[in-house]
């Protein structure tokens, strides 16, 4: 894309008549002809006002030859006896004749006007760039609120309880192999003699009598059933178009170059993503389903004993000789301790040893933490 250039006039004020908007090609004042110079801000151009979106002057380009000429004569300079303005091409003082001499001031200006920024690149993002952010410092702040209710929880100071009663419980279950009939697929089905268990062990179940066959719907399964289109509707970028940027740079001689090109655009544009895709159906999957013999272990009797601050005994219960007996048991020890009124912590040992450990009227050392959970102190104390 070609750059187009114009050049675009400014306007001084004169200080000696104050007569405003002189045209940079009067050297002097059209009305009181002072001639422009360095003081009073006179040699300090006005170029207009610029379109904010494209940068570009509102000020008509110069078309007049001696404008142009005046534009491309490079820097001013001033003249070290009468300070008049002169252009840069000249060796003499237009004003009193004087020449040029090494130590006579030159023009400068500020080179390059910022630069508008240019048109985003093309991307894919979709999302808001200030929502991710939002919730980033949600989460943390989230966090942090976690992290503190952590410590304060975690605090904990200790104290001494003691043991007020210790308590088990203990279930005993009869359990027989017993025979029963059960519905089962034939193609997993494979027949096996049973075998008794001896002393509640060695048993095998078997499979015996099949009978009663029929088929029955056993699952699903998809089967294909022609193609069918998806669509869906996305957005992506595009260029649409062109936007016209500019840039300016000031001359140091009253005149601006302007350039401007166009760059490419891009809007958001939605479009239809389609595709072909293998439709399926679902289709019943039948298979043959059995009545069969077997043996399971079913519970015909159970006993529980318990009691407290004693040592631990099973409730008594004779198997025949297709039992087999199941235990279960359960221990916990009160601890009993004082932090603002009295409290109790629960502690449950896993088995008898750890059970028979524990004595009433023992003390314990306890850590107590904010959220008002405990802990038992391990160590030497505990027994
Ligand atoms: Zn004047
Ligand atoms: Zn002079």
């Amino acid at each position: 894309m070609a750059d187009r250039t114009r050049i675009i006039e400014g306007t001084w004020n004169c200080t000696s008549c104050d007569t405003r908007d002189i045209l940079a090609r009067h050297r002097s004042c059209p009305n009181c002809n002072n001639p422009r110079e360095e003081t009073g801000k006179e040699s300090e151009f006005d170029f207009g006002e610029v379109d904010a979106a494209t940068g570009k002057s509102r000020r008509e380009g110069v078309t007049d030859e001696k404008a142009l000429s005046a534009a491309n004569a490079g820097a001013d300079w001033f003249c070290d006896y009468c300070s008049a303005s002169n252009r840069g091409d000249t060796p003499i003082c237009r004003n009193c004749r004087a020449e040029r001499s090494s130590t006579s001031r030159a023009l400068s200006e500020g080179h390059e006007e910022p630069i508008e920024p240019s048109a985003p690149p093309p991307s894919r993002a979709v999302a808001a760039p200030g929502s991710g952010r939002k919730w980033l410092y949600v989460g943390l702040g989230v966090l942090a609120l976690f992290g503190t209710c952590m410590v304060w929880g975690s605090r904990s100071h200790g104290v001494t309880g003691q043991v007020t009663r210790t308590e088990w419980t203990r279930t005993i279950f009869r359990e027989t192999f017993q025979r029963v009939s059960r519905e089962g697929w034939r193609s997993d089905l494979s027949v096996r003699s049973p075998r008794m268990p001896v002393n509640g062990t060695g048993e095998v179940a078997g499979v015996e009598n099949i009978r009663s066959c029929f088929p029955r719907q056993r699952g699903t399964r998809q089967v294909a059933d022609g193609t069918e289109r998806v669509c869906t509707t996305k957005t992506r970028r595009e260029q649409c178009g062109t936007t016209e940027k500019c840039t300016r740079q000031k001359m140091a001689n009253g005149y601006m170059k302007e350039t401007c090109r166009d760059e490419p655009k891009y809007c958001s544009k939605s479009y239809q993503d389609c595709d072909t895709r293998t439709r399926y159906r679902s289709e019943p999957v039948f298979d043959v389903s059995c009545t069969y013999d077997t043996y399971v272990w079913n519970q015909v009797d159970s006993k529980v004993e318990s009691d407290h601050d004693c040592a631990p005994r099973w409730p008594q219960l004779t198997p025949g000789s297709l039992d087999r007996l199941r235990r279960e048991e359960k221990y916990a020890v009160r601890i009993g301790y004082d932090d603002d009124g009295a409290k109790e912590h629960l502690h449950e040992p896993k088995n008898e040893a750890e059970f028979l450990a524990w004595k009433k009227g023992q003390s314990v050392p306890l850590q107590v933490n904010n959220f008002g959970s405990t802990t038992i102190m391990a160590g030497d104390a505990v027994r």
